[in-house]
């Protein structure tokens, strides 16, 4: 078999295209929205047709009273406020994903 270094290039380009655009959509967010986004991410299991409303939704709609962003964003401010000292975000959804994440 031989190796096509043109279609493996394409591929490479390909690639850097989709994280240039994933680093360009995150820095158009607030730190706040990112770890919202995460928070959503690790928790959110229900049926995202009719369940949840996060991918049809956008950060425009946050202020929304049945917005999935704004109600992400109650959640990690509630979540945020209830760390115990020195325990970071992050720590904190390591540990719900050990012991009832997916
Ligand atoms: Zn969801």
């Amino acid at each position: 078999m031989e190796f096509d270094i043109a279609k493996a290039e394409k591929d490479i380009a390909a690639i850097k295209a989709k994280i240039d655009a994933e680093k360009n959509r995150l820095d158009a967010m607030t730190p706040e929205q990112v770890e919202a986004e995460m928070l959503h991410t690790v928790t959110c299991h229900v049926n995202h047709t009719d369940g949840c409303g996060w991918y049809y939704e956008t950060w425009k709609c946050e202020r929304g009273q049945w917005s999935e962003h704004a109600d992400f964003l109650r959640r990690l401010r509630k979540i945020k406020a209830a760390l115990p000292e020195g325990m970071t975000l992050q720590e904190a959804v390591k540990i719900y994903k050990t012991v009832g994440g997916r």
